[in-house]
């Protein structure tokens, strides 16, 4: 049980006792939020600029959603491992009018995949043609198809394919059978036959478009973890007026004539001109079901989720020298290596090294709900094998995260099934990863996204003003 926190003057606490609290007189609209990662936050504080009260509902105990943290010898690390592209123009923005710009950290990363017991560097285009597991012709294959995908312009004309269908017709089957096929099957696990071609060409191209002029791959860090931002985020909406409620779930809808008037929480009643959901689609759902037709409620189940569950280990030494390893190896169960620390110092976290072991999965598979100690008894055996020297007296600490929604799955014609931004009731908005697309779900497009939703809110507040007057 999580103890409540309210961040910013305590308007809303009147509102959860029923009255209404948007301590600025009867005409001031007041919006909710629900959820505090960097959607929710970014549309709060575009509300909250605008002079809208606001109030943002979070179920954790903290701001920051899935980019979340937690201490490690005092400093705040992602439960999740985190980097932000080059390319990421709307953090760039972000940082850039917040003024935090100079805390964003640039550096070269290595990249590597774990193949037939070998680890292979695959940080450059040289590396590519050094790859060995692939004959020479495959090799330049795989290069020019990562400059082609990167060429794709369009994705509409990719929409029919799969991802398959579409890697097999651009590099050829044996390039696929060593470099794509276990990627997807890792990651994808059922789903990985129906993965839309549109999902795999942004993952090329935005990973291809963060590197330096000589090709090498340059990621960005915030320093102070990805929550540090979302921190300076909430900061800046309770600055301007608005209310941060962490601990408390939204467990209701209030609709009256088919408009939105407030959210019910644990702790009470939250009312509202406007509500906007930021949860993934099948919370969602369940909030709005009893609102809506069942053709509606229906759609928003239709895309599926896959779960994660990442094991961090805290290090006495170095693993590698690679931040990133693919497992290309289908006996292995997690996807990636990530040794955050070959990207962020060591010295940052008092010298400890910190490894992600990530994997996702259906959340009724069994590595998603063993216990903390089966998770780390489970995969020690998997990284002995994968790094002979590794012994588990190496492992100074470790913790076990896991993220029900944690993946939309991107299937062919994925656009047809993304629900729109307004919904069926008035007053209601729905912006969630899983409609960013055809970019995938990253804390750039929920920047980029939370923005624009509080913007057309705003407009959308001011245009009516009679919505104001009356619907509170
Ligand atoms: C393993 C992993 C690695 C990732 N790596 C990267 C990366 O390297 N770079 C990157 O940019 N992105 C990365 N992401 C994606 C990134 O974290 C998300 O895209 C982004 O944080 C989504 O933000 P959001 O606000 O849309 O959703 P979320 O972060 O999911 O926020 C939704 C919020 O709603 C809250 N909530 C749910 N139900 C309720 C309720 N009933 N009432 C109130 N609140 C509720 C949740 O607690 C959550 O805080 C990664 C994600 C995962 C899982």
């Amino acid at each position: 049980m999580t103890t409540p926190t309210v961040r910013g003057p305590d308007t809303a606490r009147a509102n959860a006792d029923g009255r209404r609290g948007d301590g600025d007189g009867e005409s001031r609209a007041h919006v909710v939020v629900i959820g505090a990662g960097f959607t929710g936050l970014s549309a709060a504080w575009e509300l909250a600029r605008r002079g809208i009260a606001v109030t943002v509902l979070e179920a954790d105990p903290e701001v920051g959603g899935l980019a979340g943290t937690f201490e490690v010898q005092g400093e705040r690390l992602e439960k999740f491992y985190h980097h932000w592209f080059t390319n990421d123009a709307h953090v760039n923005d972000l940082v850039r009018e917040l003024g935090v710009a100079d805390r964003v950290i640039y550096r070269p990363t290595r990249t590597g995949m774990y193949f037939a017991n070998t680890v292979f560097r695959m940080s450059s285009p040289a590396d590519v043609l050094r790859f060995t597991p692939l004959g020479v012709l495959d090799r330049l294959r795989l290069g020019i198809l990562a400059l082609r995908a990167r060429g794709v312009k369009e994705w509409r004309p990719l929409e029919h394919l799969t991802a398959k269908e579409w890697l097999i017709r651009l590099g050829g089957p044996e390039v696929y059978r060593v470099v794509w096929e276990p990627l997807l099957n890792g990651k994808f696990g059922p789903f990985a036959s129906s993965i839309s071609a549109v999902w795999f060409w942004n993952k090329l191209k935005l990973r291809g478009g963060s590197r330096d002029r000589t090709g090498a791959e340059m990621l960005a860090y915030y320093r102070g973890g990805f929550a540090a931002l979302a921190d300076r985020l909430a900061e800046e909406v309770v600055r301007l007026g608005g209310v941060i409620r962490t601990g408390e779930p939204a467990v209701a809808l209030h609709v009256r004539d088919g408009a939105v008037t407030g959210v019910r929480t644990t702790r009470g009643v939250v009312e509202g001109n406007a509500v906007l959901a930021t949860t993934a689609l099948p919370i969602f759902a369940d909030l709005v079901a009893p609102h809506v037709d069942e053709p509606y409620a229906k759609r928003l189940r239709s895309i599926d989720y896959l779960a994660n569950v990442c094991l961090v280990l805290e290090l006495d030494r170095s693993l590698s020298s690679t931040y990133w390893l693919n497992v290309n190896d289908p006996g292995f169960p997690f996807v990636g290596v990530i040794e955050h620390t070959n990207f962020e110092p060591a010295a940052t976290y008092g010298g400890r090294h910190i490894v992600y072991l990530s994997k996702y999965l259906p959340e009724d598979a069994d590595l998603f709900r063993m216990s903390d100690d089966e998770v780390v008894d489970y995969c020690v055996p998997y990284l002995e094998r994968m790094f002979p020297e590794f012994r588990r007296d190496w492992i100074l600490g470790a913790h076990v995260w896991r993220a029900r929604f944690s993946q939309p799955i991107v299937v062919r014609h994925y656009s047809r099934l993304i629900p729109e931004v307004e919904t069926p009731v008035g007053g209601l908005y729905l912006s969630t990863m899983a409609q960013v697309y055809p970019e995938d779900r990253g804390t750039n497009y929920a920047i980029r996204e939370g923005r624009r939703v509080g913007v057309q809110i705003g407009e959308s507040l001011r245009r009516s003003p009679a919505n104001v007057a009356t619907t509170l």
